[in-house]
């Protein structure tokens, strides 16, 4: 079929600065094309303080939602009418579906997570994560696994303003769940070392080994990493981190963050359309390991 935008196309789109190096767009509008979808997805460079005109004027055009990138996931929770538990208990909105006129925020980083480590044959429900960092892509990762059913995690931060943050989410999240969460200061090496021993999962939430400074490693004691350690990284960029190669090296099953990345798009795909995003095609086209 061909791909025209018609007087019908329903308008979806990110907001959020930068987003031009985004590949948002092109995984989004090569799905709809590929369904046969009569939908286009636009990147509108939006600062802070344009979001609020901005969200308005999509809701006026009958945007049918949108993503909401840096720096303004936190504040679009404020302009939303409904939210989803994760955003809600996470206080972060990446995604926004628009019901004729009533915008409900939801959060898809953390689904992203999950489905990625299913598709990778893990089942992590009922055991054990340490999770390092408590920034944006870590509250999304602790939100959405305790929500689905992991039994403990263990954060580990920097005792900065993202601690103080992530403690009192944990506490929210702890009376919400079932969830056992306790947080820790980086410094401590002995109980990160004695908490990854006792963990299933080891995660990587925050962009220490990311490009260009992917000679940076979070883990610097490799002893950590046995065998039966899973060890994921957010980061997607290198695809291979220097603690992906370190723990790929012990025997440790790994996964970058590409997946998470695809199913977070793939999962507001589905909140917008109903349908399910064809991730073999977009894989093979935008995400080619
Ligand atoms: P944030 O700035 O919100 O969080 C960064 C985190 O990294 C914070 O917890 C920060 O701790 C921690 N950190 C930074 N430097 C250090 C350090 N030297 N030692 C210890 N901790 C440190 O960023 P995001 O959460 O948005 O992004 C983090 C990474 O996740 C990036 O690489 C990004 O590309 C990736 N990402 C991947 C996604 C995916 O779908 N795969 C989605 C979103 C992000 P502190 O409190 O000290 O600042």
């Amino acid at each position: 079929m061909a791909y025209e935008i018609t007087g019908h196309t329903v308008l979806t789109g990110l907001l959020g600065s930068p987003v031009a190096h985004s590949i948002s767009p092109a995984m989004h509008n090569e799905a709809f094309r590929q369904l046969g979808l009569d939908y286009a997805y636009l990147a509108f460079d939006v600062g802070t303080d344009k979001l609020e005109t901005a969200v308005e004027g999509l809701k006026v055009l009958g945007a049918r939602g949108f993503n909401v990138t840096m720096p303004d996931k936190n504040k679009m929770c404020m302009l939303a009418d409904r939210l989803s538990t994760a955003a809600e208990i996470g206080g972060a909105v990446n995604t926004i579906v628009n019901d004729n006129g009533i915008l409900t925020g939801h959060t898809t980083d953390g689904i992203g997570f999950m489905r990625s480590l299913k598709e990778d044959g893990h089942d992590i429900i009922g055991q054990k994560m340490t999770l390092l960092g408590a920034g944006g892509a870590a509250a999304a990762i602790l939100v959405q696994a305790a929500l689905d059913g992991v039994a403990e995690i263990s954060v580990f931060n920097i005792r900065d303003d993202f601690y103080k943050r992530a403690e009192k989410l944990m506490d929210t999240l702890e009376e919400r769940t079932g969830c056992r969460l306790k947080i820790f200061d980086f410094s401590d090496e002995a109980v990160l070392k004695r908490e990854i021993g006792e963990s299933r999962i080891l995660v990587n939430g925050t962009s220490v080994g990311m490009a260009p400074n992917t000679d940076r490693c979070i883990i610097t004691d490799d002893s950590v990493f046995r065998k039966d350690l899973i060890v994921f990284d957010v980061i997607y960029n290198p695809e291979e981190t220097l603690l992906l190669k370190k723990a790929k090296a012990a025997g440790c099953a790994v996964s970058n963050g590409l997946n998470m990345l695809l199913y977070q798009g793939a999962a507001s795909f589905r909140l917008w359309t109903g349908q399910e995003m064809p991730v073999d095609i977009i894989r093979e086209k935008y995400f080619r390991r």
